[in-house]
């Protein structure tokens, strides 16, 4: 084909054969209508190989699908017909830390833990923490603009992006600001890129916001006896004056289950767990266990656990981390929601969840970062068991609609992708919908970004 012909010019390492191309049909997502092989997967070694072959797709009229480690939830990373998918697997070089401005240049393809490997050595920190640190990357965290159990106290991936090197669809490079802290000169390009899921440029570079790092950590782990204290129990501590790092909840069945599959002494007989990490400066996060212990003891905690050191914090945080693979070990496909409800409305979410869980008959462990209303609730299901998958759609639209009717947005952190489209409407407002829509013709007249994912 002419096409491959002229791409194996721009760039080596070029794969097209089915056996080569097969697992680039996949991502973390785990529903897909249709199977789908892209016409090629390229591997581009910088910028310049990345705008030519954007170039040459939309001469041809062919859709690029960025995809960095194809962790996301959304379907994001799914080929669609006619598209190469490109891989920045060769672009993941950390270019510069500035320790005294506090900046780092960095490829898409660096992954968040390794940044922040580097960075403990400069007392430095880069924080945005989407549960999978050791996989996932820069570029992927802010075309989804991820999160994490951080961003109650520390925000999500645009708090930390400074600028952005982005390749256009017609293969123009761009640059979104500056390298420089503030800057309030023209519009903000740097927020039209985050979360935009690779269908408005391809990010090429990126400048990352640095802070220092906190001082001591300290984990708490709390368990109620029931689901309703825990959760108001949340609040309790947001009103308290001072900001955890981190303000997770977990249920009794994902505590078993991790339990069951990654062992790390939880307590697994409580209906629910709060997982609540202070940090900074040792005396003030003294300070503040101290007035943490005291709500969790008023708001009637069963048990106050506390990690003994960093060993003990990290082995307790690997667990956490490992939730998603100990359900899988239950079923053959785990589907994670990425709900955002108002605090207020936590408990009747989760029970609610529970109950069409009951309803449809599927496995449902909750989890989310409670301090921010972002709840994570996951079902363990075949989906090649037709009833299953049939229930799951049903129970899907139920909770849904639920969600949408006590004020909850579609996505906290995973995005959208192919897999909540439908649901758009109905918490767009119309005209800014319609916006998105003239904004993405403007930059990308032929489709070719990411097509079909998003808006
Ligand atoms: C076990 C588990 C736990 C998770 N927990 C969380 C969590 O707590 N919080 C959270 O936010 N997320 C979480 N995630 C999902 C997380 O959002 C993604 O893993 C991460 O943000 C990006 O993953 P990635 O680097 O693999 O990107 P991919 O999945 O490869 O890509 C993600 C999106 O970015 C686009 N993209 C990738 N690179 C570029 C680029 N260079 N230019 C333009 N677009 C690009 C892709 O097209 C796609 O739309 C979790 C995932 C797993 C598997």
């Amino acid at each position: 084909m002419d096409f491959i012909t002229n791409l194996k010019k721009i760039t080596s390492g070029v794969l097209h054969k089915n056996e080569d191309i097969y697992v680039y049909a996949h991502d973390t997502s785990q529903n897909p209508k249709k199977l789908i092989l892209p016409l090629a997967v390229v591997f581009p070694k910088d910028t310049t190989e990345v705008s030519s072959i954007a170039k040459l797709c939309n001469k041809y009229n062919i859709s690029i699908v960025p995809r960095a480690q194809g962790t996301n939830h959304c379907g994001g990373t799914r080929p669609v017909e006619n598209c190469i998918i490109m891989h920045f697997s060769k672009m993941n070089k950390i270019i510069e830390i500035d320790s005294e401005n506090l900046i780092a240049i960095v490829e898409p393809n660096v992954v968040i833990g390794d940044l922040n490997k580097e960075l403990d050595k400069l007392n430095l920190f880069f924080p945005p923490d989407p549960s999978n640190l050791a996989v996932s990357t820069i570029g992927g965290a802010i075309a989804l603009n991820a999160g994490g159990p951080r961003t109650f106290k520390y925000g999500n991936t645009k708090d930390y992006i400074i600028n952005l090197e982005i390749v256009l669809a017609n293969g123009e490079i761009i640059e979104t600001s500056k390298n420089i802290a503030k800057n309030v000169t023209g519009y903000n390009l740097t927020s039209l890129f985050i979360s935009s899921e690779g269908t408005l440029g391809i990010i090429t570079k990126a400048t990352l916001k640095l802070i220092p790092k906190p001082q001591t950590r300290l984990l708490t782990l709390a368990y109620f006896d029931n689901l309703i204290t825990a959760t108001k129990c949340v609040n309790s501590i947001i009103n308290s004056g001072f900001r955890p790092s981190t303000l997770d909840l977990i249920d009794k069945f994902t505590i078993q289950t991790i339990e069951k599959f990654n062992p790390c002494n939880l307590k697994t007989d409580s209906e629910a767990m709060l997982l609540i990490e202070l940090d900074g400066f040792e005396q003030c996060v003294k300070h503040e266990l101290t007035i943490l212990k005291e709500i969790l003891e008023k708001s009637g905690a069963n048990s106050i656990i506390q990690a003994k050191n960093d060993i003990e914090n990290e082995n307790i945080w690997r667990a956490r981390r490992s939730a998603f693979s100990a359900l899988s070990q239950l079923k053959p496909n785990v589907i994670t929601e990425d709900i955002v409800v108002p605090k207020s409305k936590i408990v009747d979410f989760v029970l609610k969840t529970q109950e069409l869980a009951k309803k449809y008959s599927i496995i449902t462990a909750i989890m989310g970062h409670a301090g921010d209303g972002n709840i994570h609730p996951n079902f363990a299901l075949n989906l090649e068991n037709t009833i299953e998958k049939n229930n799951f759609e049903k129970l899907k639209d139920e909770l849904f609609n639920y969600a949408i009717s006590i004020g909850a947005t579609l996505s906290g952190e995973h995005g959208i992708g192919t897999q909540k489209q439908k649901y758009l409407p109905m918490v767009l407002n119309k005209n800014a919908h319609n916006l998105m829509k003239k904004i993405k013709i403007l930059l990308d007249p032929k489709d070719i970004l990411n097509t079909g994912k998003s808006i």
